[in-house]
């Protein structure tokens, strides 16, 4: 039977993941199988939705039943309500939780409906009405609290094909350290780091000199250390330091850094909230407005857009030193502000010539010539001879930007944006 869980959580604390977990831990005491690998999945979706507590993750697991034995599958279904109804911040306006349980030839059979709307709600904005049609469409078991908008990150994440895929091996802290500061030995991190990476990543922030892996948000989190493989993420976890006392790991499989949000797409089709991939000539040059925001247009062959590269991240320099006529590919979304794409990646695809003009040279004197003026032609000042005005010569310039791909740094990233050290994967 799979079970899938989302929006649980609120700005304030809990977190799916944790929710989780412990029922996971409340079935391996009941000596329940979970999964053949014993893994939960955590789904990552669309990061330009408004609604999203926090970083828009839904969570399935797969729990082995006896296909005939009906009160067996009762209990597990009991056991998870009880622990949403326990753990789920139904204070929060913007957390309403659901959870669903689907049977494996449902899942089976309805897979490819299931991948089709993961598709579109890792990318765009669905409605709770599109989510209602699946569930009455598939026929699954739904419980929904409060608005139900749990209920589409519950069906997208199920149809997650992880046709990429990374770990997560998330640390929590014991409820006696919830709200108090995260103690953990800095050093081990980078030493982490530098045993593990490009296998592990996104975890330290190099340029900065600081642990990224430790959420921002409050508890349950202690810190999630990203890598490609489980074997790593275990040898790294084993060689950090902790200063307080965990109380669990667990160890998800993730849709996070793949970069499964972004769809190409021509600028004329972009939505507010799509999450995309675009290409086109730069056709306004860069302005930058306080705090380093940096903001210029592209425009395809359909349309054209305001880009942003926000002030805190290095892409913002990249941005300031662009041109007119410079041709790129841009990863990121529509977010809060209609008609503004966010950048998460930058890639220089061909840039535009610049061109110094010069005055001609003497053939005489070999000295620089004078302008007369705009189109009033050159003369020396030895000899007094005469050039027309198009005898100057341009000269091309260096640029001080060079094609290639450019990414926000570890710490500003989206979860599901794929750092570069990932690309040779
Ligand atoms: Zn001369």
């Amino acid at each position: 039977m799979f079970i899938a869980l989302d929006d649980t959580d609120s700005t304030e604390g809990m977190c799916t993941t944790y929710l989780t977990a412990l029922i996971l831990r409340k079935f391996r005491d009941m000596n329940l199988k979970v999964d053949r690998s014993g893994m939960p999945n955590l789904v990552r979706l669309n990061p330009n939705i408004p609604y999203k507590t926090r970083g828009n993750g839904a969570c399935w697991f797969y729990i082995e039943t006896e296909k005939s034995n009906g009160s067996e599958k009762e209990k597990i279904k009991r056991t998870v309500l009880n622990f949403l109804k326990k753990y789920s911040r139904f204070d929060d306006e913007n957390t309403n939780p659901a959870c669903l349980f689907l049977d494996d030839e449902i899942w089976t059979r309805n897979f490819e409906i299931l991948n089709k709307f993961y598709k579109k709600a890792v990318s765009e904005l669905c409605t709770i009405e599109e989510a209602d049609r699946i569930a009455d469409t598939i026929k699954v078991e739904i419980h929904k609290f409060k608005n139900g908008r749990g209920l589409i990150g519950c069906l997208a994440c199920l149809g997650c094909d992880f046709s990429d895929l990374t770990y997560e091996l998330l640390v929590y802290r014991t409820e006696k350290n919830f709200g108090t500061e995260r103690r953990i030995d800095e050093e081990s991190v980078f030493e982490m780091h530098k045993l593990f990476y490009p296998g592990t990543f996104d975890n330290v922030n190099t340029e900065e000199y600081k642990p990224v892996f430790m959420p921002h948000g409050k508890d349950p989190i202690l810190c999630g250390i990203r890598g490609n493989g489980i074997e790593i993420v275990n040898k790294a976890f084993s060689v950090i330091k902790f200063k307080e006392e965990i109380s669990f790991t667990q160890i998800f499989r993730t849709n996070q850094h793949t970069d499964a949000h972004l769809m190409s797409k021509k600028i004329s089709r972009l939505k507010q909230h799509d999450a995309a991939i675009i290409e086109g000539t730069v056709t306004e040059n860069p302005k930058r407005i306080a705090k380093g925001h940096t903001f210029f247009k592209i425009s395809d062959d359909t349309a054209g857009i305001t880009c942003a590269a926000y002030g805190v991240t290095k892409l913002k320099d990249i941005a300031i030193n662009l041109i007119n006529g410079d041709i790129l590919r841009l990863y990121g979304g529509i977010e809060t502000y209609k008609n503004t794409f966010n950048i998460e990646k930058i890639e220089i695809l061909n840039l535009a010539k610049i061109y110094k003009k010069e005055n001609p040279v003497c053939p005489k004197c070999n000295i620089r010539m004078k302008s007369e003026g705009k189109e009033k032609g050159f003369q020396c000042r030895k000899c007094k001879l005469r050039f027309k005005s198009d005898a100057a010569k341009f000269i091309e310039t260096a640029r001080n930007l060079k094609p290639g791909i450019y990414e926000v740094e570890p710490g500003h990233r989206r979860h599901l944006s794929k750092p570069l050290c990932r690309y040779k994967i």
